[in-house]
């Protein structure tokens, strides 16, 4: 009888630390909590901590409730990017409201040696990639001669939608500068989801500074390529999220926001 007794409180140790329904047993698994279209209709506040998104991955990026920042996942830390564009650090309590993280295991690395758009850079990784149909996480590490990039203020409720949020955002742009871009390319079919195509987070060598990365020049870079099949999606808890309505093409705010 104790036996069994011991068995069953091992076992239930065992389920309760898997946290979140799904085991992060499968590192090869992007892992995203809510929807960028519910932060598309100002759902900024999320149930999960960063105690419990570092359970999905070492690397990726997101942002903070209340919309107070981008957040960038790099070798295992979490960095926070405030509307000055600066770098803090990221409290294990804090909460998110839209995160999409992994293990950051590259497949495949492409050294680039001469000077590309960020355009230019995107269709030469379209390119190599087998499919565009699988999910990518992407990490560009080394010297860009150009980069442009944004974060946004906190908010305050009543929440403005996204697209309005934004019209807050501050930008930054910098030259000759060393840093590292981490991120994802997304299949067409992830809208409403995710973002298609690249979404790209950036911060400098020094993490000093960085953000949402909205253009670039690259000059020298190490691309490293992770791909995907596996793709596991925890939504909110949340009434708000439960009240939303979806159905409404976001393709113009998509464009509008992200691209
Ligand atoms: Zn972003």
């Amino acid at each position: 009888m104790k036996k069994i007794l011991l068995v069953v409180v091992v076992m239930f140790l065992i389920i309760s630390l898997t946290g979140l329904s799904n085991s992060s047993d499968d590192r090869d698994v992007i892992f995203q909590t809510s929807t960028i279209n519910a932060l598309f209709k100002g759902l900024y506040d999320g149930n999960v901590t960063y105690k419990e998104l570092k359970k999905y991955g070492d690397f990726g990026l997101g942002t903070f409730n209340s919309l107070d920042g981008e957040m960038i996942a790099l070798n295992g830390k979490f960095y926070r990017i405030k509307a000055d564009g600066k770098v803090y650090p990221v409290d294990d309590s804090m909460k998110t409201p839209f995160a999409t993280v992994t293990f950051f295991e590259p497949d495949r690395t492409i050294l680039i040696k001469n000077a590309m758009s960020f355009k230019k850079l995107q269709n030469h990784l379209d390119s190599l990639l087998p499919s565009n149909n699988i999910f990518y996480s992407i990490k560009i590490e080394g010297a860009f001669k150009y980069i442009k990039f944004r974060s946004v203020p906190r908010q305050e409720k009543t929440y403005l939608p996204l697209t309005d949020a934004l019209k807050k955002e501050t930008v930054f742009e910098l030259n000759e500068i060393k840093g590292t871009a981490v991120g994802f390319r997304m299949p067409g079919y992830i809208k409403g989801l995710n973002v298609p195509g690249y979404h790209l987070h950036f911060i400098t060598n020094d993490r000093k500074m960085g953000g949402h990365l909205l253009d670039c020049m690259i000059q020298e870079v190490r691309v490293e390529i992770d791909s995907s099949s596996g793709f596991y999606m925890n939504l909110p808890e949340s009434a708000e999220f439960r009240k939303a309505n979806f159905e409404k093409d976001n393709k113009f705010n998509l464009d509008k926001t992200e691209n």
